[in-house]
């Protein structure tokens, strides 16, 4: 049985080439994240050949996430490049990117005065130093040193208790946008998104891209509902979320959250610091191998890697290895996989999800080992998949992007597929190609969901037990 669950490798300078890239896709990456917070638009393009090109020549498929930067509020410039904040010391907070002092931090957003009152939190380079708002200051607001530490230029600030009126979208996520629809990106990632309707205006950028929201800001789970209905999937993006709540609230809001987007048919993505030791080491510790176990236990579609990938020293060996945990812990769990809690998937396709979930109960009481999707639009894959069968899924579509955006979808096997008049020359194809490849040999069982008629979105509506080797519309043992 192939690997279930997918793994998102970010690209960066550490693979910033060819074959930096082919070696993350011949370790098992399913889709290549650009993170729009770095690199240089030209880069970007690269890596997107890069990838398809490695893609091409393997036969493999693999997908495209652009990581837009969002609305992430930074400090100004140091004298030398950082000050040093000591506890219980005093300092202002002004508006604007310019240069500050010993006792003043630029920060790069104008209404700091009008939204951030005393007694909001201020959290600085990712959670290192922490402030609290005290009052009116000369030029800005006044806070008080409650955890100390080096503050460097350009570090990421948060205002945790604090209702911002930023623009979700920002001029820079508007060009990027705009590159990622020429690149044809299969997912854009939206940060700091707050409501849903922060995910709409990003939706409304992204061309055919699906989004799939980041879960980072405290705002966004008080409107986790509304933000998933938007979306087509979610992300627990842990590092600002470990920013804006306590580090020991993570674990139980992750589950929640997984909990909560598989209910819902959307695809949950777990991400940040999983290897992180790998970035330096070729070792994990025992403690991130059993965090990517926990995720891949209570239910995630995707786990993902950032710095060890992109800047890592070992970013081959680091998707290897999580490829090779996640496949050990789906091997581990298969007999407890009936007991998975998704009961119905009320997705927007009723009729499409009641014949997904009994596919996955028919293929268990016939003992088929595959069961094979016809699709046009990649939803019959993903409410099949919401399901967790204990058989591969292999999902057929005439469509290029939806055979991409496949690779993300949890237990997934895409295959590209010329589009047929009749749905029983769809099936008996379909079983030509898994017998010529060896993933079901003559009589073997395989279990086949489509739509009648055939070729049109949302149109699933037909389940069938077909014998590899019978006539089109035969019976079957
Ligand atoms: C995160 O914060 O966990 C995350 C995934 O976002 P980024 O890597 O853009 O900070």
């Amino acid at each position: 049985m192939p690997r279930q669950t997918k793994i998102i490798a970010t690209l960066g300078p550490a693979v910033a080439s060819e074959e930096g890239v082919r070696s993350l896709v011949d370790a098992g990456m399913d889709i290549a994240r650009l993170n729009f917070s770095h690199g240089e638009a030209d880069l970007h393009r690269k890596m997107v050949d890069w990838v398809r090109h490695a893609a091409g020549e393997t036969g493999r498929v693999v997908g495209i996430m652009q990581d837009i930067q969002g609305p992430k509020l930074r400090c100004g410039e140091f004298p030398g490049g950082a000050i040093d904040l000591r506890a219980d010391e005093e300092v202002e907070l002004v508006p604007g990117t310019g240069e500050g002092d010993e006792d003043t931090i630029p920060v790069g957003y104008d209404s700091l005065l009008e939204d951030v009152e005393p007694g909001h939190r201020v959290v600085l380079a990712d959670g290192m130093v922490q402030l609290e708002v005290t009052g009116a200051g000369k030029r800005g607001l006044k806070a008080r040193v409650v955890s100390g530490g080096q503050l460097a230029d350009h570090k990421g600030v948060a205002f945790p208790d604090s209702n911002l009126s930023v623009e979700n979208i920002t001029p820079k996520d508007e060009a990027d946008l705009e590159l990622g629809g020429k690149l044809h990106v299969d997912y854009v990632a939206a940060s700091f998104v707050r409501t849903g309707a922060d995910v709409e205006a990003v939706a409304a950028l992204a061309g055919d891209a699906p989004v799939i929201a980041k879960i980072e800001l405290a705002q966004a789970l008080d409107n986790l509902d509304e933000i998933m209905s938007a979306s087509f999937g979610v992300m627990v993006a842990r590092g600002d979320l470990g920013v804006q709540l306590p580090l020991d609230r993570i674990p139980l809001i992750q589950a929640d959250i997984l909990y909560r987007a598989n209910a819902a048919g959307a695809i949950s993505v777990t991400a940040t610091e999983m290897l992180e030791s790998m970035t330096h080491s070729a070792r994990p510790t025992r403690a991130e191998v059993t965090d990517v176990a926990n995720a891949v236990m209570t239910g995630t579609d995707a786990v993902m890697l950032s710095g060890e990938t992109a800047v890592g020293s070992y970013p081959a060996r680091t998707v290897a290895v999580m490829a090779r945990i996640c496949q050990t812990i789906e091997e581990g769990t298969l007999s407890t996989r009936g007991e998975y809690p998704v009961a119905f998937v009320g997705d927007e396709n009723q009729i499409a999800s009641a014949v997904s979930q009994a596919a996955t109960q028919i293929a268990r009481n016939v003992g088929a080992s595959t069961i094979v999707a016809f699709t046009e639009s990649g939803s019959t894959a993903r409410l099949i998949s919401k399901y967790r069968p204990e058989q591969r899924i292999v999902a057929f579509t005439p469509n290029e992007g939806t055979l991409r955006r496949m690779a993300l979808f949890w237990g997934v096997s895409p295959r590209p597929f010329e589009r047929k008049v009749s749905t029983d020359d769809e099936m008996t194809a379909a079983a030509k190609i898994l017998e010529e490849e060896g993933v079901a040999s003559p009589g073997e069982r395989v279990v086949m969901v489509a739509g009648v008629p055939p070729n049109f979105r949302a149109s699933t509506n037909l389940v069938k037990v077909h014998q590899i080797g019978e006539a089109a519309g035969g019976l079957g043992g």
